[in-house]
């Protein structure tokens, strides 16, 4: 029989029809044209985190709908993706491959594999950009070496040329394929079932393309003017919550990019929160930017004298630390946030990345993994330069003797308590001033308001001018060492 030939459109971490590059580039092949999905875990791929897998799971079900209205069937594959490529040469006649380039190390590594085979096959492979505002590889120094630090790397991407408008969606196809042995998506078991923990997160969130483009519409019309003074208040609604769209793909960072810019210019009453937000989108450029040109961050810190940084092992600190049950109602909120919703605040990433990192002295690995798995916007570029940067470790970071007083950012970014109310239900009864330190609070105020701590609440897991010492004396050894 012959083979019906095929371009394949793969997608990875762009899950949208429009503004993609590398469909509209298949579909102007003017050959029938499938899309590719691979669940590919093997390594240097690092496995999704489990809230990861809840969104990817929905992502593709909302991919598979909009492919749909293009004539485009999603064959969906679980496995290694040079031996997936193989098996699909095999049942196919594939004539070209497109892509999207992503800087994560593993997946560079893994891609280039896959287009040397292909190449080797004599099929043609074409690989597009649009992961970031600007290519890592052009934005150098004047001396042709990489930035390491945000504010000059942050000017020479600006004085570029604007990042690529966005594409529209492309016409649909008019050829009809039929596929072959394409998985289930439930047969990956992506989403959890006993127990289902993800109540909080399908609450809090609509997973896909069409809603990824309908919030960055609401943002841009209830939050965009007060972004820059909001922003830090996480009691309110202050920030895009664009985060796992931008992570799957579901909007692309010029989409992002050009929807504020242009409001801003139209409305300019919303600049100031509009540079405010591009500069944010600037720090994810900024943490793609350094894991591309160092992929030993992955597991190294980017200041090497941390490699000696006395780290503890305390499995009881960890799980206090994770489960929000530190006694530190601002960390404790944070963590309770993170495990029923699959987000965390940026603000409170930085008070509870610093909590683990200088009160508990915890690796900063055991953090990033933590909320690898947790995170559903989890990535690794943002998630690695976030945890390096609060531990100090990192580039242009925060020196590691800045060591946040949870109390003092609690008052300071929360200060009625409204966010910490909101996660942990057994201090609701407890009014400003004291909800930010329920361990100095009059036994009188706590019973009234139904606290025993010890038993309903529990006390600091560590004096904050001890542990302040404790990190203090850590950075000193390190330093010796
Ligand atoms: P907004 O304030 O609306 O910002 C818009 C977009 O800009 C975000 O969606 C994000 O893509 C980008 N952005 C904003 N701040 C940062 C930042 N500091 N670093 C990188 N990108 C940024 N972000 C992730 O997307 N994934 C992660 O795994 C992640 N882990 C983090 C870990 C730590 C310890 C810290 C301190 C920060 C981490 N961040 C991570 C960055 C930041 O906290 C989130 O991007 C932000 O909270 C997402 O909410 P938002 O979309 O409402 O942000």
């Amino acid at each position: 029989m012959t083979k019906q030939p095929i371009h394949i459109a793969w997608f990875r971490r762009d899950l949208r029809i429009s503004d993609n590059a590398a469909l509209t580039h298949a579909l102007n092949q003017k050959i029938p044209v499938v899309a590719l999905y691979i669940f590919d875990e093997a390594a240097p791929i690092r496995p999704l985190g489990g809230a990861s897998k809840w969104w990817l799971h929905h992502s593709l079900l909302s991919l598979e709908s909009s492919l749909k209205t293009l004539g485009i069937p999603l064959l969906l594959k679980n496995g290694r993706a040079d031996h997936i490529f193989k098996e699909l040469i095999d049942d196919y006649a594939v004539t070209s491959v497109t892509w999207q380039f992503h800087h994560d190390p593993g997946m560079r590594l893994r891609d280039k594999q896959v287009a040397d085979y292909l190449q080797q096959q004599g099929i043609q492979a074409q690989i597009f950009p649009g992961n970031t505002l600007w290519d890592p590889a052009t934005i150098l120094t004047k001396q042709k070496h990489p930035y390491a630090v945000f504010t000059p790397f942050w000017h020479t991407c600006t004085a570029q040329d604007q990042p690529q408008f966005p594409l529209s969606v492309p016409e649909a196809q008019t050829h009809t394929i039929v596929l072959s042995h394409s998985d289930r998506l439930d047969d990956w078991a992506l989403v959890p079932s006993s127990p289902d923990w993800a109540c909080g997160i399908k609450t809090m969130w609509n997973v896909g393309e069409s809603a990824a483009l309908a919030h960055v519409k609401h943002f841009i019309s209830t939050a965009l003017s007060h972004y820059h003074t909001n922003r830090d208040i996480p009691g309110i609604q202050g920030t895009s919550l664009l985060s796992p769209h931008l992570h799957f793909g579901e909007i692309s960072v010029n989409q992002a990019w050009h929807a504020v810019q242009t409001n801003s210019i139209l409305h300019p009453d919303n600049k100031l929160g509009a540079d405010c937000f591009l500069r944010e989108l600037g720090w994810r450029e900024f943490c793609a930017y350094l894991l591309y040109h160092h992929p030993h961050l992955l597991e190294q810190p980017f200041q090497r004298g941390f490699q000696t940084f006395p780290w503890k092992d305390d499995p009881v600190a960890f799980r206090a630390w994770s489960r929000g049950l530190t006694g530190y109602p601002i960390v404790d909120a944070g963590m309770r946030q993170l495990w029923q919703t699959g987000w965390m605040h940026n603000r409170v990433r930085m008070i509870v990345g610093s909590f683990l990192t200088k009160h508990l002295l915890l690796p900063w690995q055991q953090g990033e993994a933590w909320f690898f798995d947790t995170l559903v916007d989890a990535d690794l570029a943002s998630n690695i330069g976030g945890w390096q940067w609060i531990a100090g470790c990192g580039a242009d970071a925060a020196p590691y003797f800045r060591i946040f007083n949870p109390q003092l950012q609690s008052e300071r970014f929360d200060p009625q308590g409204t966010y910490i109310k909101a996660y942990l239900p057994e201090l609701a009864n407890l009014p400003a001033p004291w909800i930010h330190k329920p361990w100095e609070t009059p036994e009188s105020i706590l019973r009234q308001a139904g606290i025993e701590l010890g038993k309903t609440y529990p006390p600091p897991i560590i004096e904050h001018s001890k542990a302040r010492d404790r990190a203090m004396a850590a950075y000193q050894q390190m330093k010796r060492s």
